[in-house]
């Protein structure tokens, strides 16, 4: 697989203001230096606690802010610098599909003038009967009557306005789709409908997803890759089977140990993390984790561990941020797959 998108070592620090004079005071360190890559076709999953910097790194690939530092390339060229004006084809290759299908719509556009603007925009269409087509072919795509397209965002339900969400985005012939928490607000039956939509529409299409996320059972069942953010930095990142069956940072281990599963007898064992997530203004020393970890020793307190490849993971392409894997197995309680 070739890959569409590249970022490395991307920063978004906000300053923040105060004082008597207003001036800066600190910095929220809210995204601080991550990598990852998402291939063409692909899903790779953000997962992590809200606050940990995730959707903060979904806008700063979109370019709704400018960043702090690091790059960000789609399809071999460069994006972070871009111009406004040289940007206008790479706003058409990447759309995003937000939480809330009820603000995300504008309630005074129907259906129809809300698909045709973007088609219309970047210049998709022939004349007014291929806009036209075009949009009844989305309202095909994302699986609404063609004859709704007259309609209101107030006349649909939850999930039928996540349809025309998806819809809008894919009116633009994206590569990439950012989800930001895009099935959180949706009820668990409708949930599933759209993920499998989504699932659909990228064999289809060969899109590609970005789907942000706090929720791994979702996850679990749609993405290929999964990144794990805690605190702005990635702390792993790993094909799915190998992530879920024998997670290699702390973190991820606890995190899906708070995951049901399906079946009676397979649930993981518990870890209960202590304490508060810390502020991103004022990180930990060392590993971000260690004021949280289980396993912390005094090494996390003073030297940052790097993601890098686990040879005790289950499949290539597992990388982990953390000083464990340099102990001998027998002092690693994450060497081996627990309950394999
Ligand atoms: Fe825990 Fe240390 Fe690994 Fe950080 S580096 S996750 S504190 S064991
Ligand atoms: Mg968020």
């Amino acid at each position: 697989m070739s890959k569409l998108l590249d970022v490395t070592d991307l920063k978004k620090h906000f300053p923040i203001r105060g004082g008597f004079f207003g001036g800066v005071t600190g910095q929220v360190y809210a995204v601080d230096g991550v990598s990852f890559h998402i291939d063409k076709g692909e899903t790779l999953s953000l997962v992590g606690e809200s606050g940990c910097g995730k959707s903060t790194v979904g806008k700063a690939i979109l370019r709704l802010f400018g960043i702090t530092d690091g790059q960000v390339v789609l399809d071999g060229q460069r994006i972070d610098d871009m111009s406004a004006g040289t940007l206008r084809p790479v706003r058409r290759r990447m759309q995003v599909v937000f939480q809330d299908p009820f603000t995300s719509l504008n309630p005074r556009m129907r259906v129809k003038d809300i698909l045709a603007e973007p088609i219309r925009n970047f210049g998709l269409a022939k004349n007014s009967a291929d806009l036209d087509e075009k949009v009844a072919k989305l309202m095909d795509t994302v699986r609404l009557p063609r004859d709704a397209v007259g309609r209101w965002p107030h006349e649909f339900s939850g999930g039928q306005r996540q349809r025309i969400g998806i819809a809008r985005a894919l009116a633009a012939e994206p590569d990439l789709i950012i989800c930001d928490e895009a099935v959180s607000a949706l009820d668990v039956s409708v949930k599933a409908q759209i993920v499998n939509l989504l699932q659909d529409l990228q064999a289809e299409l060969g899109l590609a997803l970005l789907f942000i996320s706090h929720d791994l059972a979702i996850v679990e069942h749609m993405t290929h890759r999964v990144a794990v953010m805690y605190l702005g930095k990635i702390v792993e990142v790993a094909p799915k089977r190998s992530l879920f069956a024998a997670p290699k940072h702390p973190y991820t281990e606890a995190l899906l140990s708070a995951v049901p599963v399906p079946m009676p007898g397979a649930a993981r064992q518990r870890v209960i993390l202590r304490g508060d997530v810390p502020s991103p203004i004022n990180p930990p020393k060392g590993c971000r984790f260690h004021t949280r970890c289980p396993y912390a020793f005094d090494r996390c307190r003073v030297e940052e561990p790097l993601l890098r490849a686990i040879p005790t993971a289950l499949e290539a392409g597992h990388t982990a941020a953390c000083h464990l894997h340099d102990r001998p197995e027998a002092e690693n309680p994450l060497a081996i797959a627990k309950g394999q």
